[in-house]
């Protein structure tokens, strides 16, 4: 698939590029109604809808959609409960977030192609320049070689091409072979979603379950949470200094700005979840509209009737996943404060035996809950995640020494 935007004919990495970095207001409009090109392949995804029901049926009185969570080991209730209380919790920075962008960005209303490009202007000075897209890998073996992994024994191979999705991590075989696939993005972004897949890899590689069915069962949100963990890393501003070399005032305006652009990517990943699953609860009517009301009450912007739903790719190949995004970062933020609060938040190889022993090692012989219980001393919270996406934790820069109290 490559997009139109004027005479360009571009990739997926470079229309996220024009839309998250291009200063000319216009071009990013345009780069941004362009997501509407995979408009066609809208109906193929209704139609598999439809006849995901179907089979649902064949088998179970439920929708897909609610099988599926369940299958996936959680309820409908809570997690809409959980989507409730983020929202409720980033309100007032989200409102604040808005208004800041308003005043920054000098504009009256903001628009769906005016956040994500926000966010890249703060870091533009140093992130070229410090987040180079061919040193992916060698970051991601000194990041894991601080917490004694090794990434040039352990079983796993990584690729960076031009793909229609974000990047993934595929286990070959647990344990034994497992290879990464990024997407060429460039910046902070690119090291973000690398980081991301090697978290998985992580897990995929270190499995250490009975039977492979124990293995390849893992509750996915879980398995989310371990590909996040790594990524939260990147943000530190210890790992920033050591692994990238920023000032401390670079390192600062990296974990504000990853802050509250996770406000904004969380809810609109909240609003693409939603919206599947009032997709399944009735394939047939307007899916533009359905999915332009949901992302405006979510992310207060006007989607303008832009039918952009289908270039999300998860819709097509990956149903009733994202919303195992949310919940692995409320694993992730839970394991990261955990580790902080046994080892400090400087994490050397005490931890990553730690994060080894108790996470990266499982798969499905214990539940979700029971592996947070076991690995952290509680069942799965969204504590964690508010307090993070709040500030009322980390926000001050957690500078390696003793454990927090
Ligand atoms: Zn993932």
């Amino acid at each position: 698939m490559r997009y139109q935007v004027g005479d360009g004919d571009l990739t997926r990495a470079e229309l996220t590029q024009l839309v998250t970095r291009n200063p000319d207001r216009q071009l990013r409009r345009q780069a941004w109604e362009a997501r509407a090109q995979m408009s066609g392949n809208g109906e193929r995804i209704r139609q598999a809808m439809k006849l995901r029901n179907q089979l649902a049926l064949a088998y179970t009185d439920e929708l897909f959609s609610t099988f599926m969570l369940r299958k996936k080991g959680m309820e409908a209730e809570k997690l809409f409960e959980w989507f409730e209380d983020i929202r409720d919790a980033t309100e007032p920075e989200y409102q604040a977030l808005l208004q800041q962008l308003r005043h920054d960005l000098h504009v009256d209303t903001v628009e769906p192609w005016d956040l994500e490009f926000y966010f890249s202007r703060s870091t533009k000075d140093f992130e070229q320049m410090q987040f180079v897209t061919e040193e992916g890998w060698p970051k991601a073996k000194q990041l894991l070689g601080s917490l004694g992994y090794n990434l040039d024994t352990l079983p796993v191979h990584m690729e960076v091409a031009d793909l229609s999705f974000a990047g993934a991590a595929y286990p070959i075989l647990y344990g034994k072979e497992v290879k990464i696939l990024a997407n060429r993005y460039s910046g902070i972004f690119f090291f973000d979603r690398l980081f991301h897949a090697t978290g998985h890899a992580l897990h995929y590689a270190m499995m250490n379950e009975s039977s492979f069915l124990l293995s390849n069962n893992y509750a996915e949100p879980f398995d989310e949470g371990l590909a996040q963990v790594i990524v939260l890393q990147l943000y530190r501003p210890e790992i920033g200094v050591k692994l990238f070399t920023l000032t401390r005032e670079e390192t600062r305006v990296v974990a504000d700005t990853y802050r509250l652009k996770a406000i904004f990517d969380l809810r609109s990943t909240m609003a693409d979840s939603l919206f599947e699953f009032e997709a399944y609860a009735d394939p047939e009517q307007d899916l533009t509209t359905l999915y332009n009301a949901i992302h405006s009450k979510y992310l207060g912007v006007d989607m303008h009737g832009v039918a952009v739903w289908a270039y999300n790719p998860m819709y097509g190949s990956d149903p009733i996943y994202l919303q195992s995004y949310i919940v692995g970062d409320m694993v992730a933020h839970q394991i990261a404060y955990s580790v902080d609060q046994r080892f400090g938040s400087c994490w050397g190889e005490q931890a990553g035996t730690y994060l080894q022993e108790h996470f990266y090692s499982r798969g499905a012989e214990t539940t979700l809950d029971g592996i947070m219980r076991q690995g952290t001393g509680e069942p799965l919270s969204v504590r964690y995640l508010t307090e993070f996406l709040r500030g009322s934790r980390n926000t001050r820069p957690p500078w390696c020494g003793s454990p927090k109290s």
